[in-house]
């Protein structure tokens, strides 16, 4: 399988300026961070490439705040290292943003689920290969002829979405080896599902 994780394959149209972020959110997405780091589904592989990311909608729009490109290295990150995704199209692969980094490089996915489910506020995507080998097709899977950062992967997520009705649950990346989503109300009901699985 060709290593091409991490690396942006949208097309950006990027505002470098700063964002905001609450206190309060900034210090409550650092805590979900730890955990997910705790448990080494998020970090960075020895090849240098980040994994893992965190995104929370922005209030009732289509727009979430992300952990920016390359930020799997950092135990702590301030509102610098978080992106704002303003608009994306899954069909031409485009994708908007402010911040003083580039969103992630997986922000299309998460752009799926929250495009398809309004109630949804909340995803943390991590990688973990026993999970993803016990869970593949038997939990919610996309495609896994839809590899990771394409259109068809988004459009393969978004179709799950809509059939799954839910407004929390787990997804297995079908196309991105070890990639699983969490989506929910908020974050401590996305890290919660993680850890029962
Ligand atoms: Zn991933």
């Amino acid at each position: 399988m060709i290593q091409d994780e991490g690396y942006i394959k949208f097309n950006p149209s990027w505002n470098k300026s700063p964002i905001s972020i609450d206190a309060s959110l900034l210090i409550q997405l650092n805590e979900i961070r730890a955990q997910l780091q705790a448990k080494n589904w998020l970090g960075v592989l020895p090849n240098g490439i980040g994994f893992g990311n965190i995104s929370i909608r922005e209030k009732e729009s289509n727009q979430f705040i992300i952990t920016g490109s390359a930020t799997g290295k950092y135990s702590q990150l301030k509102e610098e290292h978080f992106s704002l995704v303003n608009h994306v199209t899954i069909e031409e692969n485009k994708l908007e943003c402010t911040g003083q980094i580039m969103a992630s490089s997986e922000s299309m996915s998460h752009a799926a689920v929250y495009i398809h489910n309004k109630k949804i506020k909340a995803i943390i995507h991590i990688h973990d290969n026993n999970l993803w080998k016990k869970y593949l097709n038997k939990l919610p899977s996309s495609s896994i002829n839809a590899a990771y950062g394409t259109p068809q992967m988004a459009l393969s997520i978004a179709e799950k979405i809509k059939q799954l009705k839910t407004n929390s649950g787990v997804l297995i990346m079908g196309g991105h080896s070890d990639g699983i989503i969490a989506f929910g109300n908020n974050l401590d009901n996305a890290i919660l599902l993680l850890q029962k699985l």
